[in-house]
């Protein structure tokens, strides 16, 4: 690897705390950067440095590599954080600064599952109340508002900080994971849950509701990825940035 080369981590999920934490402990010049929308974010450790704040559009993310002498970006957004990879991929382009993109794989439907696969949130919100009238939502707090038009479901609004607004029948449970299977399975008999809506975010962290839904036979209403940009290398899992970026980098010595 070249040591002190300067890595851009775009960040805001677990997967991206881990990422930074051990490219920082491997000599790179790490800055963690997050869009500043949680009170209290999970942070890497330092020496990885930390900016808080967007951009400015693919213009601003442009001036910022620039400005910076950035070597390598690594998008380790959430799957569904759509506009910054998009400005990541086209500002990587534009600069020519290579893209590492870590995208965590799906979740995969089982035998014993019941989901009904839609395209947005949108399609989500109509769907869900002809499945059932007791709603858990596990889809964050920034698109709770689709749901807002439905006074007849009760909602269960699942989220690390508290929506905007809520539906009409609507209650708060601030929760963060990783989730057990007992926690979620002890959730929807409590709450007599009787449809769950998640995004597919992948990863193990909030996976353990899907197993608690398949064995009480909650039907899921799953939204579909929306599709990840180009990026230079595309990976998988934390542990295979490192070398991806080192991969991209001229050899010292
Ligand atoms: P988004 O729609 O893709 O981004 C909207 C704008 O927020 C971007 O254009 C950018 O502003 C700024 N931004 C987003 N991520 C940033 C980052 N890591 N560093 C600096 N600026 C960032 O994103 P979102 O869905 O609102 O998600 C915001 C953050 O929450 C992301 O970091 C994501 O990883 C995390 N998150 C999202 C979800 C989700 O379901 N969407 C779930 C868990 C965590 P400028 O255009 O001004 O640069």
């Amino acid at each position: 690897m070249t040591p002190g080369a300067r890595v851009l981590v775009l960040g805001g999920t677990g997967d991206g705390v881990a990422v930074a934490e051990a490219l920082a402990g491997a000599g790179f010049a790490v800055t963690y950067s997050l869009a500043g929308r949680t009170r209290s974010p999970r942070m890497p450790p330092a020496p990885a440095a930390v900016r808080v704040g967007g951009f400015g559009g693919v213009p601003g993310l442009v001036f910022h590599l620039r400005a910076e002498g950035v070597d390598v970006v690594v998008d380790a957004t959430h799957p569904f954080a759509a506009a910054m990879s998009v400005h990541a991929s086209q500002a990587c382009v534009a600069t020519g600064v290579p893209l590492v993109s870590l995208v965590r794989p799906g979740w995969a439907e089982e035998e014993g599952d019941d989901w009904r696969r839609v395209p947005d949130l949108d399609a989500a919100a109509a769907l869900a109340p002809t499945l059932g009238r007791r709603i858990l939502l596990t889809i964050g707090r920034q698109e709770v508002a689709r749901f807002v038009g439905d006074a007849e479901s009760t909602y269960l609004v699942r989220a690390v900080e508290a929506p905007d607004l809520l539906p009409p029948r609507g209650t708060l449970l601030l929760e963060r994971g990783p989730f057990t299977v007992e926690h979620e399975l002890d959730l929807l008999r409590d709450k007599e849950i009787d449809v769950l809506v998640t995004k597919d975010s992948g990863g193990a962290a909030t996976g353990a509701k899907l197993v608690a839904a398949r064995s009480r036979g909650i039907p899921v209403v799953v939204v579909d990825r929306p599709p990840p940009p180009p990026a230079a290398v595309t990976v998988s899992r934390p542990d295979e940035v490192r070398p991806a970026v080192a991969s991209l980098l001229p050899q010292s010595g």
